[in-house]
């Protein structure tokens, strides 16, 4: 779907496709503006450029981290929720804010990995070092892990 199709469904139109996610009023606005914004500005094209895209609504670093890295194949990394959570955990990338861990994992990761470490970062989170009960018995960086309180 181009943007300009998009824009032409209108706030109603696309909130009918994303409803069952959560947020999906405010993130309905913000695709059918961005899609506005695309196709007058830039030839119904994604902007491959960090500021361009951080520029669009809705749009913030991780945003524009996941584009850059997914779409455009820069070496990026978008530390969302799971990532901030499991590098202060594990201590692989300790930061105090998502800034950085995402310059500390930049310099950590291969770069032959770093065009996919995010997703396996965000899995490994979501589905295994969960936030409120880390599965450590089913971990398989058990043994790198330095979480003091890994359950058993
Ligand atoms: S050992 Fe536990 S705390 Fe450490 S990464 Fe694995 S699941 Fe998370």
């Amino acid at each position: 779907m181009t943007p300009a199709a998009i824009a032409a469904l209108g706030v109603e139109g696309v909130e009918n496709y994303i409803k069952t996610i959560g947020l999906f009023r405010a993130k309905a606005k913000h695709l059918v503006q961005t899609a506005e914004i695309l196709r007058d500005r830039y030839n119904g094209e994604v902007p491959e450029d960090r500021e361009a895209l951080e520029s669009l609504p809705g749009v913030g670093r991780k945003t524009a981290n996941v584009v850059l890295n997914t779409a455009f194949g820069h070496l990026t990394m978008a530390v969302d929720t799971h990532i901030f959570r499991i590098s202060n955990r594990t201590g692989i990338a300790p930061g105090k804010d998502v800034l950085q861990v995402e310059k500390r994992l930049l310099k950590l990761v291969p770069q032959e990995f770093m065009l996919n470490a995010h997703h396996w970062l965000i899995l490994h989170g979501r589905y295994v070092c969960k936030a409120r009960k880390p599965e450590c018995t089913r971990c398989s960086i058990v043994d790198l892990c330095e979480f003091k309180k890994k359950t058993t």
